[in-house]
């Protein structure tokens, strides 16, 4: 039987489709997917029934890619389309009730962490309090032996100035998402090591993806440390905005406990607070248009 030109398409394509096949196969199998015949039986039952992709013979001369059909492109053609397609669709936003739940999942995760020796010597872990209802996140270093003893941040002496400071901006204490770098407290208040907010940054970095806050404010020089990796001194940084990971507007400010043993910073903390609220298009109190 002599094979006719639409047979020799038929062919390169079908080879061509198989290749593309056996990509995909490799991409789903690097990326971790399950349910890929690993077991050394299903393996050589599945090499028994799939022909070897080899060279085709020295006589097949393949033709131009072109559509079987007119009109229709071809597999080969439709699979860079598709990628492209997929690669543009903006992700779908998440329902809030979706975003609470998700936290709520790895607030349980973080609660059983034990990947730095912090765990050691914590009462328990302290995740997060409030919302992202104003879009504001403040982030600071880490819990102390109040926050330590509650299970939430921001709740002793600094946590009640960083609550009077919410309330001058117009806002309530639950309109703002407030956490820390560090999940557990560091013995004696002592700054996080580099290490410990290392391994704790991978929860941080969820509870950012998820809450994808419109302002963070970093509460303190360890707190733009740990978000952005830069360590100079907070007075020469603050007030001054940065990005987090290119597209979230981050605001560093002196942390509240600072301000209770330099008052008079206060006023500073104020001018960044403003700021952040411009930012938003939020009414400064005080100010009229
Ligand atoms: Fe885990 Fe973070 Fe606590 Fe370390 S500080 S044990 S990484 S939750």
């Amino acid at each position: 039987m002599t094979e006719t030109s639409e047979d020799t398409a038929l062919h390169a394509d079908f080879l061509e489709w198989l290749r593309c096949f056996r990509e995909y196969v490799l991409f789903q199998a690097s990326s971790g997917a399950t349910g890929l015949p690993r077991d050394p039986a299903a393996q050589v039952v599945a090499a028994s029934n799939v022909p070897a992709l080899t060279e085709p013979p020295a006589s097949f001369k393949p033709p131009a890619p072109e559509p079987i059909i007119a009109g229709v492109p071809s597999l080969p053609d439709l699979v860079p389309q598709r990628l492209a397609v997929a690669a543009s669709v903006a992700p779908v936003p998440l329902a809030p009730e979706e975003i609470s739940a998700r936290l709520a999942v790895l607030q349980q995760r973080v609660a059983g962490c034990t990947q730095c020796r912090l765990h050691e010597t914590r009462t328990q872990t302290v995740f997060a309090r409030g919302t992202r209802k104003s879009g504001i996140c403040f982030v600071g270093e880490g819990p102390g032996a109040d926050e330590d003893e509650q299970g939430l941040p921001f709740v002793g002496k600094a946590g009640q100035l960083l609550d009077r400071m919410i309330a001058a901006m117009g806002l309530a204490r639950d309109d703002v998402y407030v956490c820390n770098i560090v999940k557990c407290r560091p013995p004696e208040n002592r700054k996080p090591q580099p290490d410990e907010a290392q391994a704790c940054r991978p929860y941080l970095q969820e509870q950012l993806d998820l809450l994808k806050p419109d302002v963070i404010v970093a509460l303190g020089a360890t707190a733009v440390e740990g978000l952005l990796g830069i360590s100079e001194g907070i007075t020469r940084m603050r007030g001054k905005w940065k990005l987090f990971q290119g597209q979230t507007a981050v605001m560093p400010t002196f942390h509240p406990a600072y301000l209770l043993r330099n008052p008079s910073a206060k006023h500073a903390v104020w001018d960044d607070m403003c700021e952040v609220l411009r930012h938003l298009g939020l009414p400064v109190p005080g100010k009229t248009k």
